[in-house]
Parts: C-alpha cells; sequence; structure tokens
C-alpha cells in the first residue's frame, strides 16, 4: 500500500469519550470510527487487523475439523419462542417486524438458528460430531456499550455450535476446541487464561473463558501460583473446593448456596422466614446510567410479595425495594433471570448499595461455606473494584490446596460452553441412534469475540506513543519512509524497489510515500503500530545504507541496502 493513496485517518487529540486506551488509540490510529452508540465504521487500517485476527480464527478452526457456514444476522421469532428465549432474553435483544408484521430479532447469537438447521439436515449418527462455526455480525443492545468495540452493540464474533450423541462426545470436542482457543490465542501473541466460568446462565454442565489481562479488563479472574486453578470470580466465588465440587449434572443450587452466616445475618436482617430467606447472593456489580457502581441483588428463596417485605426493614433506604425488571436483573447478574441453578422465578430484591447498613453484613463468611473470606459487601460488591478484592483473596491457599492466589482484571475474549440438550430437547433436535432410536443431540457452543480482540491486543500492547502490535496482527509489518521522496528522484525509486522486494517476499508493507515531515510520518507509524520502519534517505543512500527501528527498539540502525530482507527475517 501507498500512503499517499491510502486512508491515514490518524489524529493528534485524545478524543474525549474515550475512556481505555485501546479505544482512544483505535480512534487515533484510524481504525474505527464511530456511528452512534456501539455502532463503528472499521476504517481501512482497521479492517486490515480485524481480517487478520479472522484469518487465524478461521484457520485454527478449520484445522479442528470445524466447518464453516454463514447463517443470516436476522432470526425470525418463531424459533426464539420455541426456545423459550423470546419471553426470557430481555433487553439486549433487538427486535424488529417486518413489512408484514412478523416478528424478527437482530441475532445476539445463534443457537436457535443452527439447532433449526441441523434438525433437518442431520438425521442419523453416523453423522456425529459434527462442529459448524461462522464469523459473523452480531447485535446486542448493551444497555452500557462503552470502550469502543470493545463492549459494542454491533459487533462480529466467532461462534461455533457442536453436536452429539453422548456426553462424551460432546466433552472430546469441547476438549479439542479447548487446545484450538489456545492455539489461537498464542498465535495472536495475547497473555491470556483459560478460567473455569460459571454456566448457569445457559444451563449447561462446564463452561470456560478466555481472558486476555489487562488493568482495564471489566471482569475479575483469580488463579493460583502452584496449580491450573483458574476461574473467573464469579465462580471461584461460589465454588467448592476441587474435591467436593459437586458433578456437573448435580444441582447447581448448592453451588450458590450462600454461607450459613450470611443467610443467618441477612434473614434476621429482612425479618424473613428461614424458608424465604436468601438463596443467592448475587456477587456483580455494575455502574447504573449515574455512574453509581455496584447494584446488590438478592434472590429469595421462593415467590415473594415485596410489599410484604416492609420498608423498615431496610432502615436508611428511601425506596428499598423494587421488583427489578428483567433488564436490570441480566445487567447485574450478566444473565438472564429464572436460568440461575434450579430456582425457577427468582424474586429479586435491588438495593443500592450506598445504603449504609450493607456494611453490617459479612458475605461469605468462610472458607467452610466456599466463599471469600471476609467479604464486606459495602467494601467489595462492585466487584470491579480488583483493588479491593486483591486484600481480601491474594495470597489466600488455592481451593486445590496447591499455591496461592492472584487476582488480576481481564477480558473476555472467548468462552465454550457445553450445553447439554437444553436446545434440543426444546426445539426436538434428534437423530436416529444405533438401534435405530430417536435420540436428543448433545450440544456444545464456543464464542470468539473476534472485533473485541482486536481491543484487547491494543489494551495489552502500546506505549506513550501508540499501539505496539504483535506481528501476526499488525495491519502493516512493515513501513518504509522515503525521505523528501517527491524531491528526490532516487529516493522514490529507491522506495519503491524495496517495496516491491519485501512485498514478493510476503510481507504487508506500507510505502509512506506521503508528501509530509519526516517527524510526521514517524509519528503516524508509531501510532499505528507497524512493527518494522525502514527509512530511505539521500544520505543513507548515498552510504549505501537504510535505516532501521523496530517498534520498541531505542535505537536506530543502519543497515546495508541490499541486507534489507536478510535482516527483517
Ligand atoms: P460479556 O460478559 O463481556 O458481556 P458475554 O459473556 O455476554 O460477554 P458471550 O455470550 O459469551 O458474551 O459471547 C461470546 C464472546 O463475544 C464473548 O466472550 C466476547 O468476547 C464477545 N462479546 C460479547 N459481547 C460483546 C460486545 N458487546 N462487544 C464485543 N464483543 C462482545
Ligand atoms: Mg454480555
Ligand atoms: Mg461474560
Ligand atoms: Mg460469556
Amino acid at each position: 500500500m501507498r500512503a499517499s493513496r491510502y486512508l491515514i485517518a490518524t489524529q493528534k487529540e485524545t478524543p474525549a469519550d474515550a475512556e481505555i486506551v485501546s479505544h482512544q488509540l483505535m480512534l487515533r490510529a484510524g481504525m474505527i470510527r464511530k456511528l452512534a452508540a456501539g455502532l463503528y465504521t472499521w476504517l481501512p487500517m482497521g479492517l486490515r487487523t480485524l481480517r487478520k485476527v479472522e484469518r487465524i480464527v478461521r484457520e485454527e478452526m478449520d484445522k479442528s475439523g470445524a466447518q464453516e457456514v454463514l447463517m443470516p444476522a436476522v432470526q425470525p421469532a418463531e424459533l426464539w419462542q420455541e426456545s423459550g428465549r423470546w419471553e426470557q432474553y430481555g433487553g439486549e435483544l433487538l427486535r424488529m417486524n417486518d413489512r408484514h408484521g412478523r416478528d424478527f430479532c437482530f441475532g445476539p447469537t445463534h443457537e436457535e438458528v443452527i439447532t433449526d438447521l441441523i434438525r433437518n439436515e442431520l438425521k442419523s449418527y453416523k453423522e456425529l460430531p459434527a462442529n459448524f462455526y461462522q464469523i459473523q455480525t452480531k447485535f446486542r443492545d448493551e444497555r452500557r456499550p462503552r470502550f469502543g468495540v470493545m463492549r459494542a452493540r454491533e459487533f462480529i464474533m466467532k461462534d461455533a455450535y457442536s453436536f452429539h450423541l453422548d456426553g462424551d462426545s460432546l466433552e472430546e470436542t469441547y476438549q479439542v476446541m479447548h487446545r484450538t482457543y489456545c492455539n489461537i490465542f498464542d498465535r495472536l501473541g495475547l497473555d491470556y487464561r483459560p478460567v473455569e466460568a460459571d454456566s448457569g446462565a445457559i444451563g449447561g454442565s462446564a463452561s470456560h473463558e478466555f481472558h486476555v489481562l489487562a488493568d482495564s479488563g471489566e471482569d475479575a479472574v483469580i488463579f493460583s501460583t502452584g496449580s491450573n486453578y483458574a476461574a473467573n470470580i464469579e465462580k471461584a466465588v461460589a465454588l467448592p473446593p476441587q474435591g467436593d465440587r459437586p458433578a456437573p449434572s448435580q444441582d447447581m443450587q448448592e453451588v450458590h448456596t450462600p454461607g450459613q452466616r450470611t443467610i443467618e445475618a441477612v434473614s434476621n436482617y429482612l425479618r424473613l422466614p428461614p424458608e424465604q430467606s436468601v438463596k443467592t447472593l448475587l456477587v456483580k456489580g455494575e455502574e447504573d446510567e449515574n455512574g453509581q457502581s455496584g447494584l446488590v441483588a438478592l434472590i429469595l428463596r421462593g415467590d415473594h410479595n415485596l410489599n410484604e417485605i416492609k420498608a423498615e426493614n431496610l432502615p436508611g433506604v428511601a425506596e428499598p425495594l423494587t421488583m427489578a425488571t428483567d433488564e436490570e436483573i441480566e445487567n447485574a447478574v450478566g444473565c438472564q433471570p429464572g436460568s440461575i441453578g434450579p430456582v425457577k422465578l427468582p424474586v429479586p430484591i435491588i438495593v443500592d448499595r450506598s445504603a449504609a447498613h450493607l456494611a453490617d453484613f459479612v458475605c461469605g463468611a468462610n472458607r467452610d461455606d466456599y466463599h471469600l473470606t471476609g467479604v464486606n459487601w459495602e467494601r467489595d460488591m462492585p466487584l470491579g473494584r480488583v483493588e479491593d478484592l486483591r486484600d481480601v483473596v491474594e495470597g489466600d491457599a488455592s481451593p486445590d490446596g496447591k499455591g496461592t492466589l492472584e487476582i488480576r482484571r481481564g477480558i473476555e475474549v472467548g468462552h465454550i460452553f457445553k450445553l447439554g440438550n437444553k436446545y434440543s430437547k426444546a426445539m426436538n433436535a434428534t437423530v436416529l441412534d444405533e438401534n435405530g432410536k430417536a435420540a436428543i443431540l448433545e450440544m456444545g457452543c464456543y464464542g470468539i469475540g473476534v472485533s473485541r480482540i482486536v481491543a484487547a491486543a491494543i489494551e495489552q500492547n502500546h506505549d506513550d506513543k501508540g499501539i505496539i502490535w504483535p506481528q501476526a496482527i499488525a495491519p502493516f509489518e512493515v513501513a518504509i519512509v522515503t525521505l523528501n521522496g517527491h524531491k528526490s528522484p532516487v529516493v522514490a525509486e529507491a522506495g519503491e524497489k524495496l517495496y516491491e522486494q519485501l512485498r514478493q517476499a510476503g510481507y504487508d508493507v506500507l510505502l509512506d510515500d506521503r508528501n509530509d515531515r519526516p517527524g510526521v510520518k514517524f509519528a503516524d507509524i508509531e501510532l499505528i503500530g507497524i512493527p518494522h520502519r525502514l527509512v530511505v534517505s539521500e544520505r543513507g543512500l548515498g552510504a549505501g545504507t537504510l535505516e532501521y527501528k523496530g517498534r520498541t527498539d531505542e535505537e536506530k540502525q543502519d543497515i546495508p541496502v541490499e541486507e534489507a530482507l536478510s535482516f527483517l527475517v
């Protein structure tokens, strides 16, 4: 590419509304532009990186034996009614009508569509296992779209869905996907951790998230220094030590039951009879629109009439009890109401955590009850505040007894689930088994946030000059800067020659032939984060040299013109 004929839309100023560094740098480096909240255009520079991420994901998925498909972004409501999610999904589902008044949604995920396809296409166990994936645009009407493409409303996801006759086969493919994800994030050059995650929301039996470690991450992950134990915070807080963890099929209820001391304290406080006492403590806080962080939600046993839980039971709270809307629950818990463990229709109470009295509660009182020690609601509820949690968990023994715990912030870039038969059962997706009987399919699903990865990579790789791309996903691998090329035919010619040579050797090269001051060009190339820079100047050519500087090198160095290629390799 010649920079003079390419949209290099760099900006000096840091955009005011961009809070985190990846968002700022993606705007400043001319990678993306905002159209509306959570909607972004990928400019040529950004799209190059996005496509490289896609390519790596695609290659590794293909290698794993998965087959690529492409499903429609717009989905008919009937399928979602069949699975039950038309009612359950809440505010993130963008619903719409066609000209005949029929209901549709813009797909936030594709379990229904793929299950519908497979129930028609696959007939026999002999065709199993099968894994289908796509790289495609999703829409989720996020309550707080932010951080640019990190939490967008329209974004690119790789989603895969596998189909099996039994759990063993599902387990096998699940492990293949786990390895495939590790290969993908290794190739992307990212520092990441696979962690155990809660699968309650989707209803399956196992789930892992892949987190890119970065201080700006919205999630917290905990891992052991002495073993492979790693979990996201929701999982870690509620998990029994590995030894006595219930089998996956067992009642998830136990896993989520808060400690006895907590139940008693909260029940006493709310003056609730034990059978209606606290079922689940929601340990995830999120900022509301006013920037107030940390909604605290209690899910109580049984059905409640909120009017019966008297306001005077919660002194100091002006509007003590409100029935949370589906959307609020979804935002507070990060999952859908009615789907946490086996508790049907949990009745939530959401209380402002600023209510001082909540400080009285110490939740997850002790290790015996499988909670973190001494977590204090007032102080720790917004779990986004890893700094606070660090005091609580860091240095504690790992639940598996090996090593001590560390806590870090993470960006969720991938998520794999064993879905079991949730969708296949609801939608009657079967194949004939060895005995010619219809068998409900077992399913797995596997997501990667392709566009989010671009932002996550920048969070991990930048300095005060700009982005520092891992070579594998740099928009260009090499920049050739010609100094005064518009005035000096020798320089222009040498630049062109080098450009052709490197291109033929397979490099993605940007020839910066713009009629700009050297300082401007250098600053742009550093901001964009191109790993290698070669400068062609009259003075250098006179001495038979080019000037080389790697993106993170302290010093530049001169190299003989004819050695440029061998130097880069
Ligand atoms: P989050 O917890 O960040 O909201 P999620 O758990 O809702 O993500 P999944 O349903 O697991 O997301 O989707 C698979 C992947 O899609 C996620 O791991 C993430 O990388 C990506 N993703 C989800 N929501 C967004 C979004 N709003 N913008 C960009 N990428 C997203
Ligand atoms: Mg989400
Ligand atoms: Mg998540
Ligand atoms: Mg997820």
